[in-house]
């Protein structure tokens, strides 16, 4: 499969009070042509520093890319001129933010922005984007589209600048679609809403990383999927055999923890324990204060990716060399 984007060895860190923090560590991670790949894990693991490093949008400072390449077809965009790396902005890849406040103008009515956004990158007229505009606002399911045009941002619900964020994005029909928790805030109807609307996309053969904390929306939407565990990749695998055989312990308590009909108010956090604190992850795996099956090894060396044709995890109990870790015994 072609590949669009492939990070590798990136490292991202921010300077706190409290000293170095570690983000994302040496992640490596491809997203090929027209799949949905889905990042999930819980909060803090890393994920949406990992989507803003794409577009060089980590705040800087406290933040800084310590190391690393990010290759959109053949460029590597984190070593463009600024300049260079606005033609990639919007029109080629379109970010999809947890808070559209950090993408709306707060001064502008809402259908002077989108007309503006898409004149700068399409030669057509005034009425045209209007139009299109109106269509766009349509399509994300917010009613009066053309009434709305005319109000500025704070005139409008959370869930209502979501979704003009989101019109704003997917009009310009980029190649890439990187959407960090895009429908946490709206409802069940408007979240299928838009779901149907990056479905759409992809059968275009566009590509999308799609951030979620949710494995009910990673089996809806994804072709294949990276879990993430406090600023690494803990396993990838297309989305069917990750669900029927996950490798990491992480994962299998990700999927244990899919609310239910039964217990519909379940969720992540039921893992016990917590994510280390980034400041200070533990030596060895970091995932071992949380897994029934650490053993010593677990905690005297950082296991590896181990990876095969069909997966990669992070877990001494996928070592070929050791199919039970060589500490099964303990
Ligand atoms: P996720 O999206 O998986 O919830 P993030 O990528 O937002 O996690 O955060 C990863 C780590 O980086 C966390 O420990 C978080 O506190 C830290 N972090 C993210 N943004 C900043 C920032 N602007 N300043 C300081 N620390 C940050
Ligand atoms: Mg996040």
């Amino acid at each position: 499969m072609d590949t669009l984007l492939q990070i590798r060895n990136l490292t991202v860190q921010f300077q706190t009070d409290e000293g170095l923090l570690t983000a994302v560590d040496q992640l490596d991670l491809d997203i090929h042509k027209g799949e949905v790949l889905g990042l999930v894990g819980e909060s803090g693991s890393g994920k949406s520093v990992t989507a803003q490093s794409i577009l060089r949008l980590v705040p800087s400072p406290p933040g800084h890319i310590a190391s690393g390449s990010i290759h959109f077809e053949d460029v590597d965009l984190l070593a463009l001129p600024i300049r260079d790396l606005r033609t990639y902005r919007g029109s080629r890849i379109g970010i999809i933010f947890q808070e559209p406040m950090t993408a709306l103008s707060p001064l502008h009515r809402v259908g002077q922005q989108l007309v503006e956004t898409l004149r700068l990158h399409h030669d057509i007229s005034k009425a045209e984007a209007v139009q299109t505009s109106i269509e766009w606002l349509d399509r994300v399911g917010i009613p009066d589209a053309s009434q709305r045009m005319r109000n500025y941002p704070y005139q409008l619900s959370g869930g209502m600048r979501q979704r003009v964020m989101i019109a704003m994005v997917l009009m310009l029909k980029p190649e890439l679609i990187i959407a960090d928790e895009p429908t946490t805030a709206l409802d069940v109807t408007i979240q299928a809403q838009i779901f149907d609307l990056i479905r759409e996309m992809k059968a275009d053969s566009t590509s999308v990383l799609l951030i979620t904390h949710d494995m009910g929306v990673i089996w809806e939407m994804c072709n294949r999927v990276a879990v993430m565990y406090a600023s690494e990749i803990v396993e990838a695998a297309p989305v069917e055999p990750l669900f029927r055989s996950p490798r990491h312990p992480y994962t299998k308590a990700l999927l244990n923890s899919i609310p239910s009909i039964e217990k519909p108010d379940q969720r992540l956090e039921t893992i016990p324990g917590n994510v280390p604190s980034a400041l200070d992850y533990p030596e060895g795996c970091h995932f071992r204060d949380r897994c029934a099956q650490a053993k010593q090894r677990c905690a005297a060396e950082h296991p590896p990716l181990y990876e095969d044709e069909s997966a990669a995890s992070r877990c001494f109990l996928s070592d070929p060399q050791h199919p039970l870790g060589d500490n099964a015994n303990e």
